[in-house]
């Protein structure tokens, strides 16, 4: 293999390029990015930064000589349009074409938005330093703020605007936050916990408006009762980044499909991160990760196909992401389901500190910590090693 060319020059591509070169690729590396910045962090953007804590210098992912990947030719601020994959070679919007012999497609994921609403003034996503920044000055303001879906961008934005001071209106179409992360009873302590903040917490009702004209004034909700803000954050989801491949003859369903080794239907052609849909041996589930761990321990995996083909393992992790809000460290380890028999291991739900398993046919499944960082990865160890919910849930 003579070039390889890295489309996403985020963290699963900053990622992959790293773990090419540790394993001994010397050929020709392309990291080709959309965003003008090099490679930065995103998890900051809805905590520290937002906050005000921390400077945009303080994200940069590569921070030292050792994490700079030897020899990268870069193409920073270029979009990549389109893929032949019989040509082998993938199109820049600047129309040059780069050839390669092995691609890896890192192309990440970018926020939904509500119909109308695009570049609305008032009106923010967060996925970019850019929209970050956009968002950290608004807030200077001192607005009400409505922020609409309590995934993981929303609670985030939420606690930290709680933590500006701010007035903090969220609004959840489910009954529940969270809840396809943590499971229901988990995600009505997150709601919980956000109400003790004072956030004032909407939840089993939509949006049916922005309301104002040249400035936002609120939203007005679909039972009819509206909520005065300045400004709307919307975090209502993500769509993997996979328009560029189309009629490019690899497979996308939701993301890029790709077999239990990270690999597409085109021959050395691999993906990773928020953008990689593949089939996880270890749960025997088809699954597209949007956290951070992921897209680090799958350009490991999916590199190391890329230049060893079979002879490098399946990629079977157990998927792992935090969440801080407010002073509590949330940390989940492998996969929560409705079905799921869930028990307290260490400490208690009142006191908010505690570790609960999750698990379903005796296998142990899950582990949710709330400020546990360290029996967390206990767990998580366990769950890899397949040891079974009855032995795990009983005291050591
Ligand atoms: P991305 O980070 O989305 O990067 C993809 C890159 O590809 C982007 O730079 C994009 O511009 C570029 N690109 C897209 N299309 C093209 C194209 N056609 N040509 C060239 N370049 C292209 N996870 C956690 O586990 N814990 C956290 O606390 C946490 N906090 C987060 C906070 C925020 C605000 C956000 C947005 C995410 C957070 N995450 C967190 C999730 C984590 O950051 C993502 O899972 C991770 O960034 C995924 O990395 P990626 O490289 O796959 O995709
Ligand atoms: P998310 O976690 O998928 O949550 C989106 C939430 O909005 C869901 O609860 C969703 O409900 C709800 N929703 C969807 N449409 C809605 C509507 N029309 N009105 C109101 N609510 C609606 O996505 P996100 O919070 O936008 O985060 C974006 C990405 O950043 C994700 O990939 C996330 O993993 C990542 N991120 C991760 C972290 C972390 O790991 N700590 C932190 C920040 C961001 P449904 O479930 O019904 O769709």
């Amino acid at each position: 293999m003579k070039t390889v060319v890295v489309v996403g020059a985020s963290l699963g591509g900053l990622r992959s390029a790293q773990a090419l070169r540790r394993q001994g690729f010397e050929g020709r590396l392309i990291l080709v990015g959309e965003e003008s910045e090099r490679p930065y962090d995103r998890p900051p953007l809805s905590k520290e930064v937002l906050a005000g804590k921390w400077d945009a210098e303080r994200t940069p992912l590569i921070r030292s000589d050792d994490d700079e990947p030897e020899g990268v030719d870069w193409e920073l601020g270029r979009r990549a349009t389109a893929l032949d994959a019989d040509a082998r070679r993938v199109r820049l919007d600047d129309g040059r074409e780069l050839g390669f012999d092995g691609l890896v497609i890192a192309t990440g994921a970018r926020p939904r938005t509500l119909p109308g609403l695009e570049g609305r003034p008032g009106v923010h996503v967060l996925r970019t330093l850019e929209d970050c920044l956009a968002l950290r000055s608004a807030l200077d303001a001192s607005p009400r703020v409505a922020v609409i879906g309590a995934g993981f961008i929303g609670a985030e934005v939420a606690a930290t605007c709680r933590g500006r001071g701010l007035d903090v209106a969220m609004v959840e179409a489910l009954p529940v936050p969270l809840e396809r992360a943590l499971g229901a009873t988990m995600g009505e302590l997150v709601a919980q916990v956000h109400r003790d903040h004072g956030v004032e917490l909407r939840t089993g009702v939509g949006v049916s408006e922005v309301l104002g004209g040249a400035r936002v004034e609120g939203l007005r909700l679909a039972d009819g009762s509206e909520v005065p803000a300045e400004v709307v954050v919307v975090g209502i989801g993500v769509a993997p980044n996979t328009d560029w491949l189309l009629g490019s003859g690899v497979e996308v369903g939701n993301g890029v499909v790709c077999d239990a080794r990270c690999r597409t239907s085109v021959p050395g052609i691999v993906a990773v991160g928020d953008v990689a849909e593949w089939h996880n041996p270890l749960f025997d589930e088809r699954m597209r990760l949007e956290h951070w761990t992921n897209a680090t321990e799958q350009a490991d995996a999916a590199t190391a196909v890329l230049l060893h083909g079979d002879e490098a393992p399946a990629y079977a992790p157990v998927p792992f992401f935090w969440s801080d809000q407010y002073d509590r460290k949330i940390q989940f380890g492998g996969r929560a389901h409705p079905d799921d028999e869930t028990v307290v291991v260490d400490g208690s739900i009142e006191e908010r500190r505690f570790v609960m398993l999750y698990g379903r046919g005796n296998r142990l499944r899950g582990v949710l910590g709330w400020n546990r960082p360290r029996l967390v990865m206990k767990y998580r160890g366990m769950i890899r090693e397949g040891v079974p919910f009855s032995e795990a849930r009983s005291p050591a």
